[in-house]
Formats: structure tokens, C-alpha cells, sequence
């Protein structure tokens, strides 16, 4: 495996590699690499020639309370990750090489990135679009693979890439669970052994709300009022958000249409302050 820390090198790389004929896969990723990280390079593997991972905190998608500062950087337990998974390359740039000081171009997607998550990180999604369309122009993918972990992301990224006509395809891979049900996420680290051992309940009220859907439920607000004073009803748990709404649009739903409805959540959990978030598919 190849460790590349320098943009241009990175590109050059790329090109070399598609003038012989190769195709790429990227996997974008922030570090600090889990099972969920993992499957991602495992689905990418067999879908291209050369498989490229990046590592890369990126600043811009952070808020300025957020926790750029803190978020775990664990370069060698990555590399470790990413030679166990076939990788190829691993795309590890300083935040200087990405961004020069004059940087002043932001890729911002209006639509799919205005409510969920959007709402309470307004310029998270400009961060994510931005960053996204330069490891393109770095890695030049043929395909990249995106988690649905973060389905919100997938909707604004497959718009942005649409509304650009980027020439990438790209693939999804189903949420990586602990054993218990709670969606492995690199900041799952900063929970208190209380909140660690709730936090499952956040998949398990999503689980009863496919429940209900399956015996019949079909209105939105019926399932959102049901998370919000389950989860409510816990002191560990402030639930910021339930949004029903089209998976591809993002747009709110009133009534559940089986097959297109996300289902998508974010708790604060009060100890800790972490952020959490998760979704079903209905
Ligand atoms: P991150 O490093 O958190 O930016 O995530 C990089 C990629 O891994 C994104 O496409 C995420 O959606 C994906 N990812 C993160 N956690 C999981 C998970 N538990 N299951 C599947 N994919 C995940």
C-alpha cells in the first residue's frame, strides 16, 4: 500500500493510473477507521482496479463549536485498516495541502441539505460538497462508495453530482452496527459509560417505528411524536430532530410511502454533549 500525503502527487498518480487503463475507487473518510469504514472498502474493492482511501479531518464541514479540535486522528491504526482491506492508496493530506491560504471556492448544494442535519450545521453540507468534489479532482474515481450511516450526505452528494454532471458513480453501503444496534461512529468514543450503554435505544425506537409502519401507521407526525417522547423521556437523551421525509429529495413527508421514506434521527446526548445519528429506510 502506497501512502500519499501530497495533492498534485496524488493526481498525477491518478492520471497515470487511467492512462494505463485502470479503474479507481474512492472512499472518502475521516479517519479514526471502524468496521463501518471498512465495509465501505470492501463493497469499493471489487468495484474498481485501484482502491483509494482518504483520510482527511476536513476543517470546512466542521462548525466553529464543533469538535474539529478534538475529532480522533489514529493514522497508524488507519493504515493498519486499510492494508487489511486491499487498499491501494492511502490519501493522507495536511490540511495545507488541500487548502491554501487564498482558498475562496465553495461547492454549496441548496435543496437537499436544508433541513436534518443542515439546520443545526448550516455550513456542514458546503464543507462536505466542497471537500467531496476536490478529492474528485484528486483521486478521479471512477466510482466512490458513501455510507448510508450519513443518508443525508448520499442525498446531497448524488444531487451535487447530478447538478454537475460529475462523472462518478456512486455506490451506497448499508449502516454498521455494534452488536447491540448502535450505529459505529467514530465520535461513539466520546460517551460516558451511562450513555453508551442508552444509546442503543435510539436504534431500538427506529426499530418500533418500522413496527408500527409494517402494522399500519402511516402518519408522520404519529411516529415522530412517538421517538420524541420515548427518547424524551430519558434525562441522557435530548432528541434534536425526527424528519420523515423522501429519501431522495429530502422534502418531509406527510404519510409514509413504503420504499422511499427515510427515517432520520439526531440526539444529543446530555452528558457528553456527542451527537448522534441514525436512520431506517421504510
Ligand atoms: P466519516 O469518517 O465519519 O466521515 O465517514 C466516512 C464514510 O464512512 C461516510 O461515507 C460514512 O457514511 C461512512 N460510515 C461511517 N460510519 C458508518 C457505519 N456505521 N456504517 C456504514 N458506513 C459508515
Amino acid at each position: 500500500m502506497k501512502v500519499i500525503h501530497d495533492a498534485k502527487e496524488l493526481q498525477q498518480t491518478a492520471l497515470a493510473l487511467r492512462a494505463q487503463g485502470k479503474t479507481i475507487a474512492l472512499v472518502p473518510t475521516m479517519g479514526n477507521l471502524h468496521a463501518g469504514h471498512a465495509s465501505l472498502m470492501d463493497a469499493a474493492r471489487s468495484r474498481a482496479d485501484v482502491l483509494i482511501v482518504s483520510v482527511f479531518v476536513n476543517p470546512t464541514q466542521f462548525g466553529p463549536n464543533e469538535d474539529y479540535e478534538k475529532y480522533p486522528r489514529t493514522l497508524d491504526a488507519d493504515c493498519e485498516v486499510c492494508r487489511a482491506h486491499g487498499v491501494d492508496i492511502l490519501f493522507s493530506p495536511a490540511p495545507a495541502t488541500i487548502y491554501a491560504p487564498t482558498f475562496s471556492t465553495y461547492v454549496t448544494e441548496s435543496a437537499c441539505s436544508q433541513g436534518l442535519c443542515g439546520r443545526s450545521r448550516p455550513t456542514h453540507f458546503r464543507g462536505v460538497c466542497t471537500i467531496v468534489n476536490i478529492l474528485f479532482n484528486l483521486a478521479l474515481p471512477h466510482v466512490a462508495v458513501f455510507g448510508q450511516k450519513d443518508a443525508q450526505q448520499v442525498a446531497v452528494l448524488k444531487r451535487m453530482v447530478q447538478d454537475l454532471h460529475i462523472p462518478v458513480e456512486m455506490a451506497v453501503a448499508p449502516i454498521v452496527r455494534e452488536s447491540d444496534g448502535l450505529a459505529l461512529s467514530s465520535r461513539n468514543q466520546y460517551l460516558s459509560p451511562e450513555e453508551r450503554a442508552v444509546a442503543p435505544e435510539i436504534r431500538a425506537a427506529l426499530r418500533e417505528i418500522s413496527e408500527k409502519i409494517a402494522a399500519g401507521t402511516e402518519s408522520a407526525e404519529t411516529l415522530a411524536e412517538f421517538f420524541m417522547n420515548k427518547l424524551g423521556a430519558n434525562p441522557l437523551f435530548e432528541p434534536e430532530y425526527i424528519e420523515i421525509v423522501d429519501n431522495a429529495t429530502m422534502l418531509p413527508l406527510k404519510k409514509i410511502t413504503r420504499g422511499n421514506t427515510l427515517i432520520a434521527v439526531a440526539v444529543r446526548m446530555t452528558q457528553s454533549r456527542t451527537r448522534l445519528i441514525d436512520n431506517i429506510v421504510a
